[in-house]
């Protein structure tokens, strides 16, 4: 069955961009009224639509989301392959299921990778198009939380939008789609599944994609066996903190814990007339997302953590980082 969804994959030549990604999925919708809908789950920062496609008619919802890193283009091009094939293959959709799948879940910082999605593909290229905001800004890193110490309730609007999506259809699997810009593959799972470990590295070895065999991307990262991590939580991080040591481990997770905190710490690391975040690039930020954000002073929360914590825990949470 996976082989031969690979081997129906066009040869894509060049990234889809944001408008492209919506046309295509309304002319998904239009071809296949019966099975296919879009929703509209939110709107992002900058006040544009987030989109959902809805794919069958099962009453088990699976719940997909890309771009949760604009500069990761990859795991939206991979559902909109998925898409047009589960709209026609009945055996791959499967009527048990529904397919939620979101395209894009940041449109306005996606839209500030648009000028390397056409190539050239070179370095170069990239860099200078690359754009990715810092993390307190991700859709994927602002759930709200309160652990210990510690507690957050001020989502971006990206974040509300995943949050309604996940409320609203209790997924019994959540797959948020990353990319590696170098070194090899790798998944985050929660909870961990043993029995599923092997096929899962199959996946990457069987199609020639090495296993990033390293340490975690974190200090407090932990690696349940060859390239499956635990998915990253704000638990472990401040466990992490307090174990070595740490007198307050809330104050170096995030910028803001409490909204006066956010506002002055979010001040502080951006730099002087980047108040409108998305559509402008902030000045010197071209290529490096450290000139935007000065990252020994900024944490991230995961939003496996965070979605639980919010009471809504889904059966399983899987987040892939693939070349
Ligand atoms: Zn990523």
């Amino acid at each position: 069955m996976i082989q031969r969804v690979l081997n129906r994959v066009p040869a894509y030549s060049a990234f889809l961009t944001v408008d492209e990604l919506s046309e295509s999925s309304r002319r998904l919708a239009a071809a296949h009224p019966d099975i296919v809908r879009t929703v509209r789950i939110g709107a992002s920062t900058d006040g544009e639509p987030i989109e959902m496609l809805r794919i069958g008619t099962g009453s088990e919802q699976l719940l997909f989301f890309a771009c949760p890193h604009p500069n990761e283009p990859i795991g939206a091009m991979t559902l909109e392959a998925l898409s047009a094939q589960l709209a026609v293959d009945e055996d791959l959709r499967g009527t048990k299921y529904t397919w939620n799948l979101i395209k894009c879940i940041d449109p306005d910082s996606t839209r500030l990778n648009e000028g390397w999605f056409k190539g050239p593909f070179t370095i170069t290229h990239y860099a200078s198009e690359f754009y990715r905001p810092a993390s307190f800004d991700q859709a994927e890193w602002s759930f709200p939380v309160v652990y210990k110490g510690y507690s957050f309730f001020r989502p971006i609007p990206e974040t509300v939008a995943l949050m309604t999506a996940i409320s609203g259809l209790r997924p019994r699997f959540i797959y948020s789609l990353h990319n590696a810009g170098m070194g090899g593959g790798y998944y985050y799972l929660s909870p961990h599944k043993p029995e599923i470990d092997g096929a899962l590295r199959t996946l990457m070895t069987d199609r020639g994609v090495p296993l990033s065999l390293g340490e975690p991307e974190m200090p407090w990262g932990v690696q349940l066996s060859p390239a499956i991590y635990r998915s990253t939580s704000l638990v472990d991080h401040y466990d992490f903190l307090e174990r070595f040591g740490e007198a307050d481990p809330a104050s170096p997770i995030l910028p803001f814990s409490t909204p006066a905190r956010c506002t002055r710490r979010a001040d502080r690391v951006r730099p002087p007339g980047a108040t409108v975040r998305r559509r402008q690039r902030p000045p010197g930020a071209v290529g490096v997302r450290s000139a935007y954000c000065d990252w020994s002073s900024v944490r991230s929360v995961g939003a496996p953590s965070s979605s639980s914590s919010a009471a809504v825990q889904p059966a399983f949470w899987v987040s892939a980082t693939t070349v």
